[in-house]
């Protein structure tokens, strides 16, 4: 592979990832996906059966256009099960999972088609905002309902001008009058969780600031409408909505971090997104390849079962290649993190930095992550359903 010396210089100076680039490995230290101890291997198996129990049991997959009390239903039964405080330190009652296991637990809800997107929102971009960069006042104000689900969470930080350049967003957060909250008013879109969910991450830029701010704010305070369901191609059962903001009263104490600091947060929070959606990818793929070989060998074509021709075991072999590569890339990446945060904290880096700065020693590791397990659920969704002929 050739890689230009400047982006090498640049991985190294930024120390932001890409390590297995330019450094030796020592392959001892490499974890392999067999390493998974039982209580690993556990908890993938409860989400398993939990998703049969709640959603492969269902005739038709719920949509959030007419089924959100069902979906919300399914999410507080998650709860129930400690399914929803996993990246919550235990003395705000999650199980603060190590992030490989977190990576476990997302390839495992891939199982469950949409309601991975509701879930994975909830227990990631909608909280992880203030286990991060929380107080310890909001933390203990929040966490412990978002981990039994009792607050279910969105995160708000698209707008109709600003996708890729989230930094552009107009939504404005103003001083009132008598200085004791700022209003905000804006528009966001595309906002998942948003039909039901009681407390949004929002991102806004505070008077004439260049840089976003963040703020916790809570359905309840009122001045938030939320537009129709969207109609998407798919993740039909994950509520998607555009939230608009008019005057919203938010308390100062409900700033996240420091004024300005939203940028960073969405960057940070969006980085340990990518490698998640990677693991949720990972799921997705495989279950697509388990579907075409079950259906490869139960179809009878020609009298043989169609998997005993070539092409269609060339599909299934370079499924299970490209899932072989992704799994492995990710775990071990995954681990690296883990490792990087004892690290961290033999070092006495302070607590509430460590996940963070152990993130972004693996920002190229979960950029690369991302692209390639998409590309792989993409390649074996449409080799799956090309096995599956007409069906
Ligand atoms: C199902 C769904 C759920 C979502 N949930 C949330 C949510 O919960 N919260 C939230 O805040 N947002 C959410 N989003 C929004 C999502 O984060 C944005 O769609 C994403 O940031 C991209 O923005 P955009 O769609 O405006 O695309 P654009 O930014 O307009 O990009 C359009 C195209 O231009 C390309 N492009 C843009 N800039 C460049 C560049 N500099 N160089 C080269 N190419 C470029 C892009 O790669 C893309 O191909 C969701 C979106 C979907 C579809």
């Amino acid at each position: 592979m050739y890689i230009p010396c400047k982006i090498i210089v640049k991985i190294l100076m930024n120390n932001k990832g890409g390590d297995f680039i330019v450094k030796k490995t020592d392959y001892n230290t490499v974890f392999v996906p067999e390493e998974w101890n039982e209580e690993q291997k556990m908890l993938k198996q409860m989400i398993f059966d939990f998703l049969d129990q709640e959603i492969h049991s269902l005739e038709s997959e719920h949509q959030a256009a007419k089924d959100l009390p069902e979906i919300i239903a399914i999410l507080e039964k998650a709860a129930q099960l400690g399914l929803c405080g996993v990246a919550i330190e235990q003395k705000f009652g999650g199980s603060d999972l190590d992030f490989n296991t977190g990576l476990l637990y997302m390839e495992a809800f891939a199982y469950g088609f949409s309601f991975a997107t509701t879930i994975g929102t909830h227990v990631s971009i909608g909280s992880l905002p203030i286990v991060y960069y929380g107080n310890e006042y909001q933390k203990e104000k929040y966490l412990p309902r978002i981990a039994t689900a009792e607050i279910k969470t969105a995160y708000a930080l698209t707008e109709p001008s600003a996708g890729s350049d989230a930094n552009s967003g107009r939504t404005k957060a103003t001083l009132n009058k008598e200085k004791n909250c700022y209003l905000l008013n804006g528009q966001k879109m595309w906002i998942s969780n948003a039909g039901f969910a009681d407390l949004f991450i929002v991102f806004a830029k505070i008077g004439d600031d260049d840089k976003l701010s963040a703020f916790i704010v809570e359905k309840e305070f009122g001045g938030i409408t939320l537009g129709e369901e969207e109609k998407k191609l798919g993740i039909k059962g994950s509520s998607t909505r555009q939230v608009f903001f008019e005057d919203c009263p938010v308390p100062l104490e409900n700033l996240l971090g420091n004024r300005n600091d939203g940028f960073k947060i969405a960057l940070n929070i969006l980085n340990s997104g990518r490698i998640k959606l990677s693991a949720a990818a990972l799921g997705g793929a495989k279950f697509a390849m388990r579907k075409a070989v079950s259906y490869a060998n139960e179809r009878k074509q020609f009298g043989k079962s169609i998997g005993e021709f070539t092409a269609m075991q060339f599909k299934i072999g370079e499924m299970a290649r490209k899932i072989f590569t992704a799994e492995s890339a990710i775990y071990r990446t995954g681990r690296n993190i883990d490792k990087k945060e004892l690290e961290l904290k033999e070092n006495a880096v302070p607590s509430n930095k460590i996940k963070l700065k152990a993130l972004r020693d693996y920002t190229v590791e979960c950029s690369l992550m991302k692209v390639y397990a998409s590309e792989v659920l993409d390649y074996c969704v449409d080799e799956s359903l090309q096995i599956h002929g007409g069906m």
